[in-house]
């Protein structure tokens, strides 16, 4: 069966009295193209087990079956089950599991079921998780790449460079440990039913080592919240505000970077973060 025909799919969801939940961010995808699109640019081969989030129906599932030496699926909807146990059959190295992604133990599972392959992560992201499936899984350290559709504007913001409207403190996070890339635009015609927004394909691949070393890697995201948490204030007062030190100690650490006192975060690129963050350090463990 052809699992992105618009009519092949209504005839198969209305046969398994299906009904799409808004809530779970189901837009199946009814292009061909799409998830052939998608699980080439994913770098797959006998060697690389694949986990994706969402399944649906399998379009997606059906391409990485084809190039991956496994696949795992997590699904959160077991009204699925039924229609992927049909639509499934003879994909033998694909495996699903009947969850939500946010409660799996993600290193524990990559264990378990890639033994001796390297896993990546290969998806169309339900929406309205995208952020805390993204940060889990990058946390997780266990991916070497992350290949995922997920809403234009979200892609934008993962890798957004400094000056612009769409950097903020999650691109950051993002781009400490991978490098990003945009791939391809999908429109909500590609889609049933079809979403509001414009998608986008994007590429994560895990650095080997963050882009400079710190001082103190927690104390950086703390750093980088509280510049963005008031992204409209100058640096010095939405740290102050976020971080509870005085304006007099922050200007000298700004003029300490050789930074504008009057500067805002947007203008900052990971390295001056990174500088800021060790004078901070360096200036509390002298005051130890
Ligand atoms: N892969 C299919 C496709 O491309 O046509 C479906 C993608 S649809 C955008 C997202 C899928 O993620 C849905 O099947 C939905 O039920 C599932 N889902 C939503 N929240 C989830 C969660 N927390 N864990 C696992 N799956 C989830």
């Amino acid at each position: 069966m052809n699992l992105t025909d618009y009519n092949e799919i209504r005839a198969l969801l209305s046969r398994h009295g299906f009904r799409f939940s808004k809530s779970l961010g189901q837009n199946f995808l009814t292009a061909a193209w799409v998830p052939e699109r998608i699980a080439e640019e994913a770098g797959l081969d006998g060697t690389v087990g694949a986990l994706e989030i969402g399944p649906g129906i399998g379009c997606l599932t059906e391409q990485l079956s084809r190039r991956a030496g496994k696949v795992l699926s997590v699904e959160l909807d077991k009204a699925l089950q039924p229609i992927l146990a049909e639509t499934l059959t003879g994909c033998e190295n694909v495996e699903v599991l009947f969850g939500d992604i946010l409660k799996q133990d993600i290193p524990a599972l990559v264990k378990e079921c890639f033994p001796g392959l390297t896993p990546v992560v290969c998806a169309n992201l339900p929406y309205n998780v995208t952020t805390p499936v993204l940060t889990a899984l990058i946390e997780s350290g266990c991916f070497k790449r992350i290949t995922v559709m997920i809403q234009r504007e979200v892609a934008r913001r993962v890798c957004a460079g400094p000056g612009t409207a769409d950097y903020g403190a999650f691109g950051l996070f993002v781009q400490w440990h991978c490098e990003t890339e945009i791939l391809f635009d999908v429109p909500p015609s590609c889609f049933v039913p079809q979403p509001k927004v414009t998608s986008s394909v994007i590429r994560l691949t895990k650095r080997d080592r963050p882009p400079c070393a710190v001082s103190d890697e927690a104390l950086l995201f703390r750093v980088i919240r509280a510049a963005f948490n008031q992204r409209r204030k100058t640096l010095v007062n939405a740290l102050s505000a976020g971080l509870g030190i005085g304006k007099d100690t922050l200007e000298e650490v700004l003029l300490c970077c050789g930074l504008d006192t009057r500067i805002r975060g947007e203008a900052l690129d990971l390295a001056g973060f990174v500088g800021i963050t060790d004078e901070i350090y360096r200036r509390n463990n002298a005051d130890l």
